[in-house]
């Protein structure tokens, strides 16, 4: 753009240097696209049954477009193009019809020279709602008017690109908090526990099964639980699973381990199915590991297992996170598919923290996407974390999954998840990870419904 130009529109718009200064903090224009951007395009363009979907970021004179769907795209100049139009609205824009446009009968749109069309365009905001960007569908038939729904589900698929701007820089430091058990941790060699000693508390079986009640947040009932492995050392006590699964899962021990969680919390399917025969067993959703998925017959070994139990496949669910599916992703998919047909829920665990949530979530097929309980955690702390919440939330909505809230330790983190229609959740607050018998009482609960949390206030357990 010329320098007058420039000059010109930086005066039409005070604001702009500040935006600019925000677009180049989250670092989007000079690396490459998140892999995520595209699932975000690709379910615009299916929701919308949109011919082009462009997403882009604005610098001074240009739309550097990040993910497009359909016709390939990737600058455009920014004079008259629909960015312009949503900067100077600061809101969405919508031309139902592009010829009837004054801007196109005068000079003709930059954003695509057609004399048919529609567009829809809704602003990508950053944190403190500066605009960056725009996600922009167009569609070769003109369109009447767009629906209220529809304009808001266009919001969101914007929200949610903002969202993983926001969620890269989380990520970054939680890479530096947090150790996950599913990623490889290198253990140190010499230190406890060493091979040996898992296979020998395998023999003396010495590992154990809590369970974590799952419940529906408007009614509070028992819907689920999901088995957390312990180990119940006869020295140094109960023993958490981040001390001793990456140790496991290095040593291959834990395929044996893995299978005795699989069969161990089958059999507690049908304990607890014999307990209560008019309500059953509560789904039992047990974790699994990397390895687990990379060995063949996976599924052929759940539906042995559902048959030696005599359980329904509908009882049992299996989580695992997106970064156990990503070593080997073609075995991973052709699994999932069997253990589907089966008829398990496949819950995807801990989601957020992955490296491209969206674009994994599309390819696989789950049924339940778990929202990692750091984003739980963080959500009364201000508006971006609680619109990565809502965002997620909506996302599963939209892909028709449930979703589960994990972490929840306080009122007012549940009153947020369920006042945005988060249907499911699970927490300190409800119930810690508790040994069978513990849970075997909470089933014979009126209803199954948990005390309220509220009367009782937080973190009662
Ligand atoms: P996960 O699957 O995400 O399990 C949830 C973890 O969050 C559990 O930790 C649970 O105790 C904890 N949690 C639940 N509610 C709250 C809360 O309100 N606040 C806080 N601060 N924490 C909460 P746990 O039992 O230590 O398990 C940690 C991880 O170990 C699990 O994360 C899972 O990835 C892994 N794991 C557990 N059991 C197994 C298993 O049988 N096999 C495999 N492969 N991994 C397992
Ligand atoms: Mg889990
Ligand atoms: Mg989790």
């Amino acid at each position: 753009m010329p320098q007058a130009e420039l000059e010109k529109s930086k005066t039409d718009w005070p604001q702009e240097d500040a935006r600019l200064a925000e677009l180049a903090s989250t670092g989007i224009l000079d690396t490459d696209p998140e892999p995520s951007f595209d699932a975000i395009t690709r379910l615009s363009a299916e929701y919308f049954r949109a011919d082009t979907v462009l997403l882009g970021f604005a610098d001074e004179s240009r739309v550097w477009i990040k993910s497009y769907w359909g016709e390939a795209v990737r600058e455009l100049p920014r004079r008259h193009s629909i960015f312009e139009m949503v900067l100077a609205k600061d809101g969405p824009v919508i031309i139902p019809d592009i010829s009837k446009h004054p801007l196109f009968e005068e000079e003709g749109m930059t954003l695509r020279r057609l004399d048919v069309g529609s567009f829809a365009s809704a602003p990508v905001r950053s944190s403190d709602g500066k605009i960056l960007g725009a996600l922009t569908i167009f569609a070769i038939e003109p369109r009447r008017s767009m629906a209220l729904d529809e304009l808001r589900m266009l919001e969101s698929l914007a929200d949610m690109v903002a969202s993983q701007l926001e969620l890269r820089k989380l990520r970054k430091s939680f890479q530096v908090h947090r150790v996950r058990p599913t990623q490889a941790v290198k253990t140190v060699p010499g230190e406890w526990p060493q091979r040996p000693d898992l296979r020998h508390a395998l023999e003396q079986r010495e590992f154990v099964l809590y369970y974590q009640p799952e419940i529906e947040l408007s009614t509070r009932r028992i819907v689920g639980v999901e088995a957390l492995i312990r180990w119940e050392h006869p020295e140094r006590g109960l023993i958490p699973p981040m001390d001793f699964i990456p140790q496991a899962e290095e040593s291959g021990l834990i395929l044996p381990i893995g299978d005795w969680g699989l069969a161990e919390a089958c059999l507690q399917i049908q304990k607890w199915g014999k307990e209560s025969p008019r309500h059953g067993s509560p789904r039992v959703c047990v974790n699994l590991s990397a390895r687990q998925f990379s060995r063949e017959g996976l599924a052929d070994h759940v539906e042995a297992l559902l048959r030696q139990f005599g359980i329904s496949s509908r009882q049992l669910g299996l989580e695992m996170t997106e970064s156990s599916l990503i070593p080997n992703m073609g075995t991973a998919l052709e699994v999932l598919g069997s253990l589907r047909r089966l008829g398990v829920s496949l819950l995807m665990d801990d989601f957020g923290t992955g490296y491209s949530s969206l674009n994994h979530l599309h390819s696989f097929p789950f049924d339940v996407l778990k929202i990692d309980r750091s984003f739980v955690g963080r959500m009364t702390e201000g508006e971006q974390p609680l619109q990565i919440v809502r965002t997620i939330i909506e996302l599963a909505r939209v892909l028709g999954m449930d979703v589960v809230a994990e972490g929840i330790e306080t009122c007012a983190q549940y009153r947020l998840l369920r006042d945005m229609g988060c249907r499911y959740g699970q927490g300190f607050l409800f119930a810690r990870p508790l040994p069978a018998d513990t849970i075997s009482e909470m089933l014979q609960l009126p209803g199954r419904l948990l005390p309220d949390p509220e009367i009782l206030g937080d973190m009662v357990n």
